[in-house]
């Protein structure tokens, strides 16, 4: 009985501990947070990505994080191209909208005036005569439309190769079918501006396009966000977890990237964490980064790489975690296969817990803030959740559409696998 008692303790104790830990309504106001007009997609535009610096030094301060150096800020500047005024397209005299009908190349040079339309196709890469005939055109004020030949024309793939690589000098070149527009920021400007439309937008037949798209270049002063939680029991030895809060900020004056899942879901969590651990002192000393500048490049976690402020060797585990707000189908751990042990522990922690429906191993990959930590020899993991959500660098990756399903099942499983690290 008594036994039994106990084990009903231990039970209860333990559903308590997993039930209490994480607290998904701070988590949620954090997205939320991050993800309102008032920090313009995190980018670039408005100082977006600063205000949201800004918003997690003042969460760390208030979990009584140490800062590492002088304050809660590492600071860094990068080039970028960015869009602070027009991204506007009319279609013979039909409004389409940045982000929503199109979208333009990373890098897109500014574009001001007029143009026609010119499509090509096999009827004229396939044609001697009318292929002499269209490259002696100053195509300037036409923009080609290539949806047709995109690199699989076989009968003549040198003839599209060269209207791809826009060797008759028209102003742009137009791919019409797009069935998802994603967005990308760039360092430096491309050699021409390419616009992606989404399918059922363009229509068969334009006369004139009417096109404001300014396009500006700078460099940019941004910053990381570190705080630590000194560890109890062995305070030189370190775990990490990181969490890039910048996005991908605004095309144009209306258009806002908000960057739910990618990744305010992730920095939610790291603040969670960091919420947790000032309550639940750990073992080892635990840091926390909110990165910088991933979305152009992993410029943020490759300069602390460059200037850390935690010896690098002194690392047991760094869990990075991006796109955090779905987990129906399971979490994917990239770095498995360069740390196999690990992995298997963290499968263990979470049969044990009975988080989620599954854990699967990916390799290296150069896909977020964890990479260049790997190649400098920091046991790293990067986890990203698997759903049903299909919004990725577009305008549709809203706090409103997230369900975060198994955000209380992940944050009980980043913590165990950080306990079983700190031999708890
Ligand atoms: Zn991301």
């Amino acid at each position: 009985m008594r036994k039994f008692i106990l084990l009903a303790v231990l039970f209860l104790s333990l559903t308590l501990g997993s039930a209490t830990a994480q607290d998904i309504i701070y988590a949620r106001s954090c997205i939320k947070t991050l993800c309102s007009d008032d920090f313009y997609g995190r980018g670039y535009v408005n100082n977006g990505d600063k205000i949201a610096a800004q918003f997690i030094k003042e969460e760390f301060a208030a979990h009584k994080l140490i800062p590492l150096g002088d304050n809660y800020f590492q600071s860094l500047g990068f080039p970028v191209v960015y869009y602070p005024d027009r991204a506007e397209i009319e279609l013979d005299g039909q409004s389409v909208f940045a982000g929503q009908d199109f979208i333009m190349n990373p890098g897109c040079p500014s574009i001001n005036g007029s143009f026609k339309v010119l499509v090509i196709d096999s009827s004229i890469l396939d044609n001697n005569a009318e292929f002499e005939r269209i490259s002696q055109i100053n195509l300037k004020n036409y923009f080609l439309v290539v949806d047709d030949i995109k690199g699989k024309n076989l009968l003549h793939p040198q003839r599209a190769k060269s209207i791809l690589a826009n060797e008759w000098h028209a102003k742009g070149l137009i791919f019409k079918n797009n069935a998802s527009l994603v967005w990308s920021p760039a360092m430096e400007f491309a050699p021409f501006p390419i616009l992606y439309f989404k399918k059922g937008v363009f229509p068969a037949l334009v006369l004139k396009m009417e096109i404001k798209i300014d396009a500006a270049h700078k460099i940019h002063g941004t910053q990381n966000v570190i705080g630590m939680i000194k560890g109890k029991a062995q305070p030189d030895s370190f775990i990490v977890f990181t969490a890039h809060y910048d996005h991908l900020g605004m095309l144009g004056k209306e258009t806002i990237f908000p960057g739910a899942n990618d990744n305010a879901s992730g920095v939610a969590m790291l603040l969670d964490l960091a919420k947790h651990y000032s309550k639940n002192p750990p073992a080892y000393s635990i840091v926390f980064i909110a990165f910088a500048a991933e979305e152009i490049g992993l410029i943020g976690s490759y300069y602390f790489t460059q200037n850390p402020l935690v010896e690098l060797k002194k690392i047991s585990l760094l869990i990075n975690m991006d796109l955090m707000s779905t987990g129906d189908e399971g979490l994917t751990a990239v770095n498995a296969t360069e740390y196999p042990d690990w992995f298997n522990n963290l499968k263990m922690c979470n049969s044990i817990g009975h988080y989620l429906p599954d854990i699967a191993p990916r390799g290296k990959a150069q896909n977020s803030d964890h990479y260049y930590f790997t190649e400098a020899g920091v046991p790293s993991f990067f986890f990203y959740l698997r759903g049903n959500y299909h919004h990725y660098h577009d305008i549709e990756d809203t706090y409103e559409a997230l369900t975060l399903s198994k955000y209380p099942e992940t944050f009980q499983l980043m913590v165990d696998f950080a306990n079983m690290r700190m031999g708890r």
